[in-house]
């Protein structure tokens, strides 16, 4: 039995390993995918303290995953279907595997808010993106779609303006929520297009994308804009489908927890993007990782 199971292994999974396997924990990070989470594929990252030329997604969380090996941290790759407390232990279901720990830590993060539209399932793959970083580059010299108007939607369309001939970026109001900084050099941008007040109604195409049918939110008028690709950074949804019966969510999904990462469940901790704050970056995530591994620590020692 591990003293620690971390589930996933985004900035605040990598940083609760950094801070358990230091503290001698026996600790095990379960990822699903690749580890690194949603900062790995993020081209380049500039707030993060302590990187005054910004830093490579990947390059950040290839470091943090190192640190937490060099301490000692088990990686495991396997995605968790169930997690259970069975008296003083977990019990993490795996494809083919049992874990059982004292403590759990859930830093399983968010996924993409799909549009819901038609044709964004059938073309996901084949034209639909929730990565510019991943994709952008099949768009060469391509007229491109990004949906959204936050710090996403703004930093992958520039982006994506290294590759595309252009960049369409819809935003269903008139204003950008996206910071003032990226703000500034998306209107300075020249491949940059915006289109206000509209959402997608629909996404056609052949064999891949070949157009998008817009609908204007104020005057009902449609358009048809035809782009290679669309791009969506329409926000998150939390992980927590695993979790609904464990801890306590709230309305919008995240897990509830103190100022501890305490979920109130002993001995289970949230950190990161999956639970409810009000700042969503990697220097939080990997705050929360830290104190949700201490506090681990203090429960198993308390056992
Ligand atoms: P976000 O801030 O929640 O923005 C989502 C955007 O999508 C908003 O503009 C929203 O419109 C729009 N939207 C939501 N649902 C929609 C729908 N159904 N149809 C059309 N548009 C929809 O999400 P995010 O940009 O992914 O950012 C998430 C968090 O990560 C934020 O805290 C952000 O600051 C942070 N982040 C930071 C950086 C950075 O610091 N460089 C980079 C990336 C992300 P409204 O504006 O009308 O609500």
């Amino acid at each position: 039995m591990y003293d620690v199971a971390i589930i996933g292994a985004g900035p605040a999974g990598l940083s609760a390993g950094i801070y358990a396997a230091r503290a001698k924990l026996s600790t095990v990070v379960v990822e699903k995918m690749y580890p690194g989470g949603q900062a790995a594929i993020t081209d380049r990252i500039e707030n993060y303290p302590g990187f005054n030329e910004g830093i490579a997604g990947a390059e950040l969380t290839d470091k943090m995953k190192s640190q937490a090996e060099k301490f000692g941290a088990e990686f495991l790759n396997g995605e968790a279907s169930n997690i259970e407390k069975r008296d003083e232990k977990f019990v993490i279901q795996l494809k083919g595997e049992t874990l059982e720990a004292k403590a759990v830590i859930l830093a399983m993060g968010a996924e993409s808010r799909k549009l819901g539209v038609k044709g964004e399932k059938e073309y996901t793959g084949r034209g639909v993106s929730y990565c510019a970083t991943c994709d952008g580059a099949f768009y060469t010299d391509k007229p491109v779609m990004m949906v959204g108007g936050g710090d996403s939607a703004i930093e992958e369309a520039l982006y994506l303006s290294r590759f595309a001939s252009s960049v369409y970026v819809v935003h269903r109001r008139d204003q950008l929520r996206a910071t003032k900084i990226l703000q500034e050099r998306a209107f300075k941008n020249e491949k940059m297009k915006f289109i206000w007040n509209s959402t997608v109604d629909e996404i056609k195409g052949r064999e891949t994308v070949e157009e998008i049918i817009l609908r204007n939110v104020k005057t009902g008028e449609k358009t048809l804009v035809a782009v290679n690709g669309i791009f969506v950074a329409i926000g998150w949804v939390p992980n927590t489908s695993l979790v609904k019966d464990l801890a306590e969510l709230d309305e919008q999904g995240y897990i509830i927890t103190d100022e501890n990462m305490g979920t109130g469940v002993p001995g289970l901790f949230a950190a990161g993007d999956i639970r409810r704050k009000p700042l969503r970056q990697v220097v939080t995530a990997v705050a929360d990782g830290a104190i949700a591994a201490v506090e681990a620590g203090k429960y198993v020692e308390s056992l």
